[in-house]
């Protein structure tokens, strides 16, 4: 196959359930628009039947490629693989393998290409999904917002069409903790959000798990954001500024009341509080040194093991 016009990347783990309306989906979105397009899928080390199936269709159709990474990386992780495969002249949908993202919208957001944008992101209008995952939602990207020093928009993901020069730049990037929709909005150009109505999951259950989920909403925080040590620095700051208001107080009453303080209970909790202070601000600064601990190893970002695409 000659290089198509727009790849499709999509990063798939245990998504056996889904898999079958997945490439249809896919299949009638090629046969609809005029464009050529071939989709790369990438297996994040599934335990389930997924590789099996992906082998199958891409040995029997020119338009999907398969990557199989070696283990579980992560999805962002697998999206980075899947980025590295991409050979399209124009541009790159990356789209989320539980059909939650419709992929029907590759025709607007390509309209938005035209038009001269590297990036048309899709923005969750609205989300069928549960009450507390939707408020944890709201507020985590609410609070990046706040403390990002770049401009994050709200409530996106990773669902985008990027065009080809803003995924070679996203390949030329070394980070081992990666944000992807972050280190996309950090790179500039033209950028629109869509909005868009997300769906719940085809099938199965969400293969984000809470703590998955918890180490991406940090990649976030510590890789955008130089807040969490500022913040520190400003609670000691005001801490030692109540501190010496006390001192002088206690003083003064000493010198012309003769009385001093008493109360074991409150020197207790002011010492276990500075101690928590204290080991919270030393956690944060460790998050920042973990990151760089494991930047310097330099290791690759993952691992391909196998390639199967239709020979033509
Ligand atoms: N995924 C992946 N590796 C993982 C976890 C998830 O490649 O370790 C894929 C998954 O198959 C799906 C996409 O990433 O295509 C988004 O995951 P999921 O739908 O489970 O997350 P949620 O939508 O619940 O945030
Ligand atoms: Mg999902």
């Amino acid at each position: 196959m000659s290089n198509p016009q727009i790849n499709i990347v999509v990063p798939l783990y245990n998504e056996e359930d889904v898999f079958n309306n997945l490439t249809e989906r896919f299949e009638s979105l090629i046969e609809k628009i005029s464009l050529s397009i071939e989709i790369i899928m990438v297996d994040d080390g599934s335990e389930d039947n997924t590789p099996e199936l992906m082998r199958e269709y891409s040995l029997n159709n020119e338009n999907f490629t398969s990557v199989f990474l070696s283990r579980n990386f992560g999805h962002q992780m697998a999206l980075t693989a899947g980025l590295s495969f991409v050979n399209a002249s124009e541009a790159v949908l990356i789209i989320d393998g539980d059909l939650q993202d419709p992929p029907e919208l590759l025709e607007e957001f390509y309209s938005y290409y035209k038009k001269g944008y590297d990036v048309v992101y899709a923005v969750r209008e609205k989300r069928k999904e549960s009450f507390i995952k939707r408020k944890s939602y709201n507020y985590f990207y609410r609070l990046l917002k706040k403390i990002s020093y770049i401009d994050m928009p709200l409530d996106t993901g990773d669902f985008s069409l990027i065009s080809r020069r803003i995924v070679d730049q996203l390949n030329k990037m070394p980070e081992e903790s990666r944000f992807i929709r972050g280190m996309r909005s950090w790179l500039g150009f033209k950028q629109i959000g869509i909005p868009y109505e997300r769906q719940e999951r085809y099938s199965g259950e969400s293969k984000y798990t809470f703590k998955k989920l918890l180490s991406l909403a940090f990649n976030g925080i510590f890789n955008f954001s130089e807040y969490p040590v500022k913040i520190m620095t400003r609670i000691g700051l005001i801490t030692v500024i109540i501190s010496m208001t006390y001192l002088l107080y206690v003083i003064y009453m000493r010198l012309f009341y003769d009385t001093v303080p008493s109360g074991f209970t409150a020197l207790l909790v002011v010492i276990v509080l500075m101690g928590g202070f204290q080991l919270i601000a030393m956690g944060l600064i460790g998050e920042y040194i973990l990151r760089i601990f494991f930047q310097v190893k330099n290791r690759p970002l993952f691992i391909v093991k196998d390639v199967i695409r239709k020979q033509t």
